[in-house]
């Protein structure tokens, strides 16, 4: 319990049990109990953050590993995690520290205050909160991207987008700039391999975050057999056309065997292809494929007239051909606004040195 901090969003119930809302599982928690996911621990009628200062995994990475394609193009980030996770997906990359405890992980602790002047040192001005579900190490995220924010810095989650409207705001107001979001699949997907999440409450998430007003990119990790299907991108390219916008960046990207999930295939590049084209087809503007580095899908085209604005190779920005000022940008070729926020450009090779 050392360093542990009294959590956010949570309501007393009888006879010591309490209700977390921080995350759409909304885990009632007996007295002594923990949450779904490991680190929320219930000690004497009061819920405690048990990974608080606990960071693991300092990186600085691309933006565009994150990925995120129309924020601060060409930018870096500086990325942690702490332990834990709210959903089990079995094909989880992180899962050795997604689905630890605090003490399978004895971590030192690092305060907010010196991620952040570490991320000043190393030239960054974003933070990335990443690796494993931030929605779950909300405090200590709220903490720092508070102070990066005072600083003139920016804050981005990953997530796999099950946070609490009342997280949601609540970061939208204080502290978060953007969330790259994933959208795994369909009913099924969510209950069986991401471990009893619904669907619903995932379009829920993604809708409030987007309602925010905050950048808000989708992910959707395409798995052989299971969501590479026209219907499944038909149906969420509605969902997304219409209850945020055509001009949300939406990545298909490719599964390599992991986890628990080692008999499926990985993706092929032609799947992710086919994705991409449906996508575009069901008018989605700004469709791209991951993990296949050098592919014409990783660059930025105008949607009217073909350009290429952005190209890239993998994780880095290889040429910007943007007119327009950055929050202004506009195809060089038809003149259409293309929507990038903050300032693109080529991805500098010279790298901070960590630590
Ligand atoms: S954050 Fe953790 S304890 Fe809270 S509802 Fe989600 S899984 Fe349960």
């Amino acid at each position: 319990m050392e360093g542990a901090k009294e959590a956010m969003f949570y309501a007393p119930l009888e006879e010591g049990a309490v209700k977390c809302m921080l995350c759409r599982r909304g885990c009632v928690i007996p007295d002594g109990g923990r949450g779904f996911c490991r680190v929320r621990k219930n000690v004497g009628g009061k819920l405690y953050s048990l990974n608080y200062g606990r960071a693991i995994g300092m990186a600085v990475d691309p933006i565009e590993k994150k990925p995120f394609y129309h924020f601060w193009p060409g930018s870096q980030a500086f990325s942690f995690a702490t332990v834990g996770c709210n959903f089990r997906c079995l094909h989880c990359q992180n899962w050795d520290i997604s689905q630890a405890s605090p003490e399978d992980f004895p971590t030192p602790y690092t305060p907010p205050e010196e991620l952040v002047r570490e991320a000043e040192r190393l030239g960054t001005r974003i933070i990335a909160y990443t690796y494993t579900e931030p929605t779950i190490f909300y405090e200590y995220a709220r903490d720092t991207g508070v102070l990066a924010r005072e600083k003139g810095m920016l804050n981005v989650f990953v997530t796999n987008g099950y946070t609490g409207k009342e997280a949601i705001d609540d970061a939208a107001k204080s502290f978060l700039d953007a969330a790259r979001i994933d959208l795994k699949g369909g009913e099924e997907h969510y209950l069986k391999i991401a471990g009893g999440v619904v669907l619903d409450r995932v379009l829920d998430t993604i809708r409030d975050y987007y309602r925010t007003g905050m950048h808000v990119e989708i992910i959707t990790l395409v798995i052989p057999g299971d969501n590479d299907t026209r219907e499944f991108v038909a149906r969420m390219a509605g969902f997304l056309r219409t209850e945020l916008s055509d001009e949300v960046p939406w990545h298909f990207t490719r599964f390599y065997p992991a986890y628990k999930m080692t008999d499926v295939p990985p993706t092929s590049v032609e799947t992710l292809e086919k994705m991409h084209d449906w996508a575009k087809e069901e008018g989605m503007k700004y469709v791209y494929i991951g993990n296949v580095p050098g592919h014409e899908y990783n660059n930025t085209y105008c949607p009217k007239c073909g350009e290429k604005v952005i190209e890239r190779d993998g994780f880095t920005v290889t040429g910007v051909a943007l007119s327009g000022s950055p929050g202004k940008y506009k195809c060089p070729s038809c003149g259409t606004r293309i929507p990038i926020v903050g300032e693109a450009k080529p991805t500098s090779l010279s790298r901070p040195e960590l630590f």
